[in-house]
């Protein structure tokens, strides 16, 4: 087929934190690597994570890793995979120094080390009230590490594909993937992409939900292109709702500004979370404040004209800690709602925020799936790291400040895996035409024209339709029944997006067609979500059921992996055993 071709030995698809640190780790390693990008790099989502990083420095507070992994695994509601949890937590330090060393701007304590908050689900270890793990350059901490990280990259010589959008992996009859198909967005034009590695490190899919704190870009794609390529996804349920999104508009104001001791209040002027969480209150982890907001709405107790959010409050905090600390929230709050939380508490709701499943990853990045003998079979050639990914660090519920450290740790711990398996396999293996030739169809399907007889549906409505449907049917709370319409009305939504035309075939700069395409992968991860969601009958973290409100250890301490190909579920076992320290046997979770 006569599409241009480029060969390297590392391909890396994203350009977030995840994708720099790996790229940045294998350009110095000596790689040929590629990084290729929907969006200029500095534009990721990373670009917007406000409150920081985690790592035990200990420099507010007493500290360890293992504090911060015992934290880890209770969040995870025992979900996580312990040896990933550990690796993570141990690597942290190290993974923060040196980012003050690639010039991460971080905020500083008198006595000039890094500046540390409390976020949630810290514990109260040494006989303090709470951590202060949180590493935070104000509230613009993703800013700083997808900047500094950019630079670094540049230094190191790092080929970019920017602005190109990646369609599909090509994968060949021995199982191995050998790169991608994608195309140059300014100019329409397709380019095979060869590469001995592939790492997939695509972000979140929080465009799924109608209310959201994640940027347009973040649909999935990755999560899709790896379900269609046979690799099933897991524990696609969990996905989080962060406490404190602005009321009805959904951008995210940072749990740093409840770190930094600001707290919710619900109609009467109540304090509400004493009842839900007496010791860590407002700082319990995020599944629990965001049950305990919905549910002062549902009971009656909302704020506004229609009861249906709470406050933020932040005044006692007073001025100078609001500039210095939460500039950004601040200016978040006056922008979308003309509130300044200086003088008024800030109307807030839970959002949609943060995808815990994804692609099942090992902790060396090695994408996994079963095989005859095994739940996690090595897919050669293929890496994931980062949001996309479900090593899993996150199990039913992520931590505040995690994302950063695990898109940096494991961008870092794939690219050192990356460089044995290139020491092994020095040569490119040969290309399967047809796995090109199918990609190429995914990409000119719509080329198609209107037929004009009415059948032809619009891209734009049937994005805005799944999203409500999302929320409808898969939201804080969830049912069965709620759940089984769900999944009709998705399937529905699904088909008739075979029948979807854009307007615009034009090949300079067609934004339609990368919509069109973002919709189709937005499809693929939301029947992975909600076929999850139905099929797990206890509560746990994120996915809670008014039907089995229990957490079911004895049935289902297990990770699910949703396949796209025959539609089914099937489940592996958690990884319970830590490398060097003893196991935290699931206890309740109580804050
Ligand atoms: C508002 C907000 C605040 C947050 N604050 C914090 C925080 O304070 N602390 C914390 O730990 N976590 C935070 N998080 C979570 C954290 O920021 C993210 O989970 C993390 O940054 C994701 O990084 P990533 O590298 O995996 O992906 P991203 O940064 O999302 O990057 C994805 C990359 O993939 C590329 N891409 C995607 N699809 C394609 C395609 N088809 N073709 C080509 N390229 C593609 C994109 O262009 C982009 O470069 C926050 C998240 C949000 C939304």
């Amino acid at each position: 087929m006569n599409v241009a071709r480029r060969k390297f030995d590392a391909l890396i698809i994203g350009a977030g934190g995840a994708g720099l640190r790996a790229a940045l780790q294998l350009s110095n390693g000596d790689a040929k690597v590629a990084v290729v990008s929907k969006v200029f790099p500095t534009r990721s989502h990373t670009v917007a994570a406000q409150g920081g990083v985690n790592a035990a420095l200990a420099n507010v507070l007493p500290d360890s890793w293992h504090w911060h992994m015992f934290d880890t695994v209770k969040g995870s509601d025992y979900l996580g995979d312990q040896d990933a949890i550990e690796y993570m937590c141990r690597a942290a330090p190290k993974v923060v120094y040196e980012l003050d060393h690639f010039g991460v701007p971080f905020s500083r304590l008198d006595n000039g080390t890094i500046y540390q908050r409390a976020f949630g689900g810290q514990s109260q270890n040494f006989g303090q009230d709470q951590a202060a793990r949180t590493c935070a350059a104000a509230d613009r901490t993703g800013h700083a590490i997808l900047h500094s990280l950019y630079q670094q990259n540049l230094r190191a010589r790092t080929h970019f594909f920017d602005e190109y959008f990646a369609v599909d992996l090509l994968r060949d009859a021995q199982g191995y993937v050998l790169g991608v198909l994608a195309f140059e967005i300014l100019t329409g034009e397709p380019i095979v992409i060869e590469a001995k590695t592939t790492l997939i490190a695509t972000g979140g899919a929080g465009q799924l939900f109608r209310t959201t704190t994640n940027a347009l870009i973040n649909t999935g794609d990755g999560m899709a292109m790896a379900l269609r390529a046979g690799v099933p996804l897991e524990d696609m349920e969990f996905v989080q709702f962060h406490p404190t999104g602005i009321a009805g508009r959904g951008m995210l104001i940072t749990e740093g500004a409840r770190g930094e001791g600001g707290f919710l209040i619900n109609s009467e002027g109540e304090r509400f979370m004493e009842r839900y969480a007496p010791r860590a209150k407002d700082l319990a982890s995020r599944d629990v404040v965001s049950r305990s907001i919905a549910t002062e709405v549902r009971e009656g107790r909302g704020c506004g004209r229609n009861a249906d959010h709470v406050l933020l409050d932040l005044r006692h905090l007073g001025a100078d800690t609001i500039m210095q600390r939460l500039p950004g929230i601040r200016e978040t709050s006056m922008t979308f709602l003309g509130v300044d939380p200086i003088e008024a508490p800030i109307p807030i709701f839970p959002t949609c925020h943060y995808s815990m499943g994804g692609i099942p990853t090992n902790r060396f990045g090695q994408v996994v799936a079963p095989e005859k003998d095994t739940p996690e079979d090595p897919v050669p050639g293929l890496y994931a790291a980062g949001e996309t990914a479900c090593v899993s660090v996150h199990g039913a519920n992520r931590l505040g400040g995690n994302s950063l450290l695990d898109i940096l740790v494991f961008g870092r711990a794939a690219a050192n895996h990356i460089l044995e398996y290139l020491a092994e396999n020095r040569y490119h293996r040969a290309l399967d035409e047809s796995a090109v030739e199918q990609a190429m169809a995914r990409l000119t399907r719509w080329d198609r024209k209107d037929p004009g007889d009415g059948s032809a549906e619009q891209v734009e409505p049937l994005k805005r339709e799944l999203r409500k449907v999302m929320e409808d049917h898969c939201s804080v709370f969830r049912t069965d029944e709620v759940m089984r319409e769900g999944v009709e009305k998705v399937r529905a939504l699904r088909e008739r997006l075979n029948h979807a035309v854009i307007a615009d075939h034009s090949s300079t700069f067609n934004t339609a067609r990368v919509e069109a395409m973002e919709l189709e992968n937005l499809m693929d991860c939301a029947i992975a979500t909600i076929r999850s969601a139905l099929g797990r009958e206890e509560s746990r973290g994120a996915h809670s059921r008014i039907d089995f409100p229990e957490r079911d250890d004895q049935h289902w301490l297990k990770h699910s992996l949703y396949s796209l190909a025959d539609d089914s579920l099937d489940y592996k076992p958690v990884r319970t055993q830590p490398n060097t320290v003893a196991s935290f046997p699931p206890k309740e979770r109580v804050y």
